[in-house]
């Protein structure tokens, strides 16, 4: 598939970008920070407040950068085969206590017996991070999010994260060039980083993802890997 493959290199291409950026802002950030702690503790007559806002922007733009260099590990790390049904028991394990401040079921079903997947273990967990993630933030009161196993072929896993969320409106095709798009998002809060990432991830695993969702209903995002 033509657009496929073009996109996968276009995300390729994005992602190298946005790291050499956010590489050479680091050590300005660092000094910046440092500095603005020194004038902290040398001037008085200068709102507290005025200290903890730049510190919390200074610790927002650090948040951005290190998401940003995340997108060039795709290339540096070590592809082993893993249990794709172990790394999503330890993404579970790991977002436990924050589904539980949110009040949100994580509930799975047909995690046993899953096959073997050829990948970089900690990036596929930071996909089902990132879906988990989006899924709870689509559910402020809470609600139920499912993942979903299925092996449609023998060389072939889908895993579904399902949703009960505010869900997206617009056509599915053009969905997934918009929330793959670096820095799309629709949070007062959102770095629109994070499915730019997840595509990327799942493009370099030689897999797919789809979304489909209905505004008011829930989203479902589906990944599809090569299964050993
Ligand atoms: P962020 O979460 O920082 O906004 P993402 O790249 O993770 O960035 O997601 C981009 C956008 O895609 C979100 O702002 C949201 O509009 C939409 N989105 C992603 N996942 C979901 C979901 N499960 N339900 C509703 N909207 C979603
Ligand atoms: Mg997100």
């Amino acid at each position: 598939n033509k657009s496929k493959l073009l996109q996968a290199e276009k995300l390729t291409a994005v992602g190298q970008l946005a790291a050499s950026i956010a590489h050479e802002i680091r050590n300005p950030l660092t000094s910046l920070k440092g500095f603005i702690h020194l004038i902290e503790q040398a001037v008085s007559g200068v709102s507290k407040s005025y200290f903890e806002i730049m510190k919390d922007e200074l610790k927002r733009i650090e948040l951005i950068t290190s998401e940003l260099l995340y997108l060039a590990k795709p290339q540096a790390q070590e592809f082993k085969d893993e249990h794709i049904g172990q790394i999503i028991q330890d993404v579970i394990l790991l977002m436990g206590s924050q589904a539980l401040m949110n009040n949100v079921e994580l509930r799975t079903s047909r995690l046993e017996n899953l096959p073997v997947v050829h990948c970089v273990g900690a990036q596929l967990k930071q996909v089902f991070i990132n879906l988990i993630k989006n899924a709870m933030e689509a559910m402020p009161d809470g609600g139920a999010i499912d993942i979903v196993a299925s092996r449609p072929s023998a060389d072939m896993i889908v895993i579904q994260v399902r949703d009960e969320g505010k869900g997206i409106s617009g056509i599915p095709q053009e969905l997934i060039s918009k929330i793959g798009s670096p820095f799309y998002t629709t949070k007062e809060n959102g770095k629109g980083l994070g499915m730019m990432a997840t595509q990327q991830i799942i493009f370099y695993h030689k897999g797919t993802l789809e979304i489909s969702s209905r505004e008011g209903e829930g989203t479902t995002i589906h990944i599809a890997l090569p299964a050993l």
